[in-house]
């Protein structure tokens, strides 16, 4: 990761306390690493681990990551790195119907684009699940023949009668007393496609009757005639995600499995499974060890896969890089910066209890990151003609503007001046309100970096629009030159020369849905009924604007960062924009403006 603080500079939490009382106490001082994933045996026979903790990303690649994801990668790379480890990045590619190479390309990307790395001085650890397939076909034989599992062959719908309830405890199955010899048989027909998809699975033998539904004898095996993206038709049968997990982890040395809560109800069985694997002596001890923080959830946008695969396929949006999207493709094309996610991940912490994060913390988290290093520009966005009508129609000068005012060092760049300018169409009325200092007849504002001028009036249309706005210039007015500060002026607008801006489309993004929760029930709403998400999608989300941008944003290139002066953080569309011909896109406004003005879409 870029960068980051030392680890006592960060705050706590109980996954670091964890951490620090393992090193503490030397849990996992004895591994030892081969240099790759591997059985116990094997493990054995290599080094001390030279990384001192094992942590993983196990993203399963049917989906682009989303901003939940970045909380998870941000704390596992984050911990290894602090402490001494590695972080694993994994494909949990264990299902072989929804995943997909494109999806693996757009998580590393976004693995890499968060400052992640997984390269370690002991070799990349960039490894896929499928990649154990055969390993955990030889554990489960050895289960078998140890007794603990057994191939069941009750119709799904008898097995799930027969798993009980909550209060109810499960029927053993006619098939859980089949011979070892007989198990090994039938689970070696199932692999080599004897059988139809349905017609057997392996089970775990464990106990019916537990509390945990978990353990009452889950499948761990199922027959799945299904193309795999890596490995192709060569396995008929594909381990549960139960299964597969704990073992990826242990051939891998992960120390510390950190999941979501809704993985808490599956330690028991994350524990069983790799003790008795451990037990045949293919697994080498201490095993790894499971823990559990609360996902994120936030305000004003969805992220569960299911939902935003909808919004993609029933084109509520332009992609999954929509610049509205919450997954991590869609924020970096917003401008959304990877310090912002750093940031912000440090300041929502780890926790154990679920919590609702507004989505104004984020957005705060990427004003402060592009306050600090975007360099300034000018930009009107509702552009209407000011004329200064004493300065000759060949004119041309040039002004000077600082690159970022709180950064001396990035010094200042030229902007042409000339007797036409772009001004903001709300920078004239022509009856002022109270407190309004900006232009009107008669008033006196300073062009910024340039000249005070003298509203004279405006010209309309037949339709009485405001066409163009007049005015005169001061010539001893000049930013910078002596005498310029005698003139006392309230207003301070921004403007371009229009023979020099650069005509440019800008999107102007805002939240995706219109309230916190979408598809949450709202106060009013009748009993039982189920409100739609797609409903509280936020009709102005997106807004494409003609604008007038300073000329020297022509040569941006894709994902250069700016602040537009008193707009906001605009970032080079990274698709969009062909060279010498940029397109921006909205980051983020300079202050909140939504609390204030909810679903308006502020310009
Ligand atoms: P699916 O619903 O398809 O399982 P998923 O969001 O769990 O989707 P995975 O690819 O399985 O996707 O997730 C990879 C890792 O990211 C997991 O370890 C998971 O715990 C973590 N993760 C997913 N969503 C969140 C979230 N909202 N907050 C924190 N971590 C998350
Ligand atoms: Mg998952």
């Amino acid at each position: 990761m870029a960068d980051s603080a030392a680890p006592e500079a960060k705050t706590s939490n109980f996954l670091r306390h964890i951490v620090e009382a393992d090193l503490a106490a030397g849990t996992h001082a004895s591994r030892r690493w081969c240099g790759h994933p591997g059985a116990g045996p094997e493990q054995q026979a290599g080094a001390p681990d030279p990384a001192k903790i094992r942590t993983r990303f196990p993203p399963e690649p049917n989906g682009y990551l989303h901003f939940g994801h970045a909380k998870s990668i941000l704390l596992n790379f984050g911990l290894a790195k602090d402490y001494g480890g590695v972080c694993h990045l994994r494909f949990d590619d264990t299902n072989p119907e929804k995943e997909d190479q494109e999806y693996v390309d757009a998580i590393i990307d976004a693995v890499h684009w968060l400052g992640c790395s997984w390269s370690h001085e002991a070799g990349e650890n960039l490894y896929h699940a499928s990649d154990y397939f055969g390993f955990m076909i030889q554990a489960a034989e050895a289960l078998i023949g140890a007794g603990h599992a057994y191939v069941d062959s009750q119709t799904a719908e008898a097995m799930r009668t027969n798993r009980g309830t909550l209060t109810e405890r499960g029927k053993d199955s006619p098939y859980r007393t089949r011979s070892a010899e007989e198990n090994l048989d039938l689970f070696r027909r199932m692999q080599s496609g004897e059988f139809a998809d349905g017609s057997h699975v392996l089970r775990a033998r464990i106990d019916m009757a537990a509390p945990n539904m978990n353990l009452r004898d889950p499948v761990i095996y199922r027959i799945r005639k299904a193309s795999h993206h890596r490995t192709g038709d060569r396995y008929c049968v594909y381990p549960m995600y139960t299964y597969a997990h704990p073992i990826e982890d242990a051939l891998e040395n992960i120390t510390h499995s950190i999941c979501t809560l809704e993985f808490e109800d599956q330690r028991p069985f994350y524990d069983w499974i790799l003790e008795r694997i451990a037990d045949c002596g293919l697994l080498a001890r201490p095993l790894p060890r499971q823990y559990e923080f609360s996902r994120l959830n936030l305000t004003y946008v969805v992220l569960s896969k299911r939902r935003l695969i909808q919004l993609v396929e029933e084109k509520h949006v332009d992609g999954w890089d929509d610049p509205r999207m919450p997954t991590l493709v869609g924020a970096r094309r917003r401008g959304f910066t990877p310090e912002g996610f750093q940031l912000f991940a440090e300041r929502i912490g780890v926790t154990k209890s679920d919590s609702l994060i507004d989505m104004s913390v984020l957005e705060d988290c990427m004003r402060e990151t592009l306050n600090e290093s975007a360099p300034r520009r000018i930009a009107v966005l509702d552009p209407v003609k000011l004329i200064l009508d004493n300065v000759p129609e060949d004119h041309e000068e040039l002004c000077e503007a600082p690159n970022h005012p709180q950064q001396p060092a990035l010094g200042k760049r030229p902007i042409p001046f000339s007797r036409e300018l772009w001004i903001e169409r709300e920078d004239f009325v022509e009856t002022p309100p109270k407190g309004y200092f900006r232009l009107f007849p008669g008033n006196l504002v300073r062009l910024r970096y340039g000249f005070v001028v003298k509203c004279s009036g405006c010209d309309k249309d037949a339709a009485g629009n405001i066409v163009a706005v007049h005015a005169e210039l001061m010539p001893d007015s000049k930013s910078g030159t002596p005498g310029s500060d005698s003139y006392k002026v309230k207003g301070n607008i921004h403007w371009v020369s229009a023979r020099h801006a650069y005509p440019c489309d800008v999107r102007l993004y805002d939240r995706l849905f219109a309230v916190p929760a979408p598809g949450a029930r709202r106060e009013g709403d009748a009993e039982g009924i189920e409100r739609d998400f797609l409903a509280d999608l936020n009709p102005n989300s997106k807004q494409i604007i003609a604008a007038q941008l300073e000329p020297s944003l022509k040569d941006a290139a894709p994902e250069d960062r700016f602040q537009f002066e008193r707009h906001g953080y605009f970032v080079a569309d990274r698709k969009d924009s062909r060279p010498g011909a940029p397109v921006f896109n909205r980051a983020v406004t300079l202050r909140d403006s939504w609390a204030a003005n909810p679903g308006k879409g502020k310009k």
